[in-house]
C-alpha cells in the first residue's frame, strides 16, 4: 500500500484561484487589500519566510509593506512601528515575524496589534474567540491543516485526532480546529509518555513537533490520514542517510546541497499511512496562502462587508 500524497501546492493554487475572484471584486469597489510584514534583524530563515509571504502578495495582487527595522530594535520603538501600522488605512493584515530578537518582548508587540488587524491569529483576542468558537482570525498553519482535509475529502467528524506539539500557533489551535469539527482530539508533546500507544489510535495524525523524523511507520494505524508540520534543514549526513534510506533521490539531493528540509514524519510512512503530506510542498504553501486568505478577510470585516465561506471557514 502506498499513501495517497496531499499535495499542498495544488490546494493552495486552488485557493489562490478562488482569492483571486474576491480580491477583483473588492477592486471593482476601490478597496486593494494589503498586507504589511514586519522582519526585526536578519535572521535568513525568518527572511526566506517574510520573502516568500511579500511574493505570494504581489502574484496576488495584493498591496504589501515590508519593513525591516535593525536587529538592535527596541520593545518601545517596535510598539511604535506596530501602532502606525495599526493606524494607516491602506493596511489590512499585520504579521511580525518571529521569532523577535531577545531584547524584545515579543508578547507585548503580538498584544500590540490590532486584533482587526491580526493576520496571524496570534493576539490574545483571537485565541480567546478561537476557544469559543466566535469568528475570528486563525492562526495560519492549523488554518491550513484544516483546508487540507476539506478538500481533500477526509473526514474529521467523529474521528480520532490526534495532534503532536501543544504551541500556542500550531499545536493549541489545530487542536481547537479539530475538536470544533467533532474530532475527538488527545494533544501530546514532549512529556508524554508513550506517544506511540495514542499516534497508533489516531484516524488523523497532525505532527506538529519539529523533530525531525520523529513519525516512524510503527507509530501509524494502517490507512491514517498523517499531516506532517514540521519543517527542519537537517545538515548531518547521518541523519539524511537514515531519513532517506529508502529514497536515493533525496539523499542524492542531500549530498549536492550539504542540507535538505524534512518534516516529522519518516517518509516511509507513506508505506502505512492512507493520506500524507509531504515536506516540502504540502503544509507550507497552505500557511501562506492562509495568510492571503486572512488578509482579504481583514480588508472585507475592515469595511463591514461579510467573507465567503469558501476561504475563510475554520471548519
Ligand atoms: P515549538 O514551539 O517548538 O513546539 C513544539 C511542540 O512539540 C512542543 O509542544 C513540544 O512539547 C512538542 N515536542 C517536541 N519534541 C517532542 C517529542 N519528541 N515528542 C512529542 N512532542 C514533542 O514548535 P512550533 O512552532 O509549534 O512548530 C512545530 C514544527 O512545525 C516546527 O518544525 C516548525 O518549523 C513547523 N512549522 C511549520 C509551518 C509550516 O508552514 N509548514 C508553520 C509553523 C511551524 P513541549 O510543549 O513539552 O515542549
Amino acid at each position: 500500500m502506498s499513501a495517497r500524497i496531499l499535495s499542498g501546492t495544488v490546494i493552495r493554487d486552488q485557493i489562490y484561484a478562488e482569492l483571486a475572484q474576491e480580491i477583483a471584486e473588492l477592486k471593482s469597489i476601490g478597496v486593494r487589500p494589503g498586507l504589511a510584514a514586519v522582519l526585526v534583524g536578519d535572521d535568513p530563515a525568518s527572511k526566506i519566510y517574510v520573502r516568500s509571504k511579500i511574493a505570494a502578495c504581489e502574484q496576488l495582487g495584493l498591496g504589501n509593506v515590508h519593513l525591516t527595522p535593525p536587529a538592535n530594535t527596541t520593545t518601545a520603538e517596535l510598539l511604535a512601528i506596530v501602532r502606525e501600522l495599526n493606524s494607516r488605512d491602506d493596511v489590512d493584515g499585520i504579521l511580525v515575524q518571529l521569532p523577535l530578537p531577545p531584547q524584545i518582548e515579543a508578547k507585548k508587540i503580538l498584544e500590540a496589534v490590532d486584533p482587526a488587524k491580526d493576520v496571524d491569529g496570534f493576539h490574545p483576542i483571537n485565541i480567546g474567540r478561537l476557544v469559543e468558537e466566535r469568528p475570528t482570525m486563525v492562526a495560519c498553519t492549523p488554518l491550513g491543516v484544516m483546508e487540507i482535509l476539506r478538500r481533500s475529502k477526509i473526514p474529521v467528524e467523529g474521528a480520532d485526532a490526534v495532534v503532536i506539539g501543544r504551541s500556542n500557533i500550531v499545536g493549541k489551535p489545530m487542536a481547537l480546529l479539530l475538536m470544533h469539527a467533532d474530532a475527538t482530539v488527545t494533544v501530546c508533546h514532549s512529556k508524554t509518555r508513550d506517544l506511540r500507544k495514542f499516534t497508533r489510535e489516531a484516524d488523523i495524525l497532525i505532527a506538529a513537533a519539529g523533530r525531525p523524523a520523529l513519525v516512524v511507520p510503527e507509530d501509524v494505524r494502517p490507512g491514517a490520514t498523517v499531516i506532517d508540520v514540521g519543517t527542519t534543514r537537517i545538515t548531518d549526513p547521518r541523519q539524511a542517510e537514515k531519513i532517506f534510506a529508502h529514497n536515493p533521490e533525496r539523499l542524492e539531493k542531500f549530498r549536492k546541497n550539504g542540507s535538505a528540509v524534512v518534516g516529522d514524519v519518516h517518509p516511509d510512512v507513506a508505506r502505512v499511512a492512507g493520506a500524507l503530506t509531504p515536506v516540502p510542498g504540502g503544509v507550507g504553501p497552505l500557511t501562506i496562502a492562509m495568510l492571503m486568505s486572512n488578509t482579504v478577510k481583514a480588508a472585507r470585516l475592515r469595511r463591514g462587508q461579510r467573507t465567503p465561506e469558501a476561504v475563510t471557514s475554520s471548519r
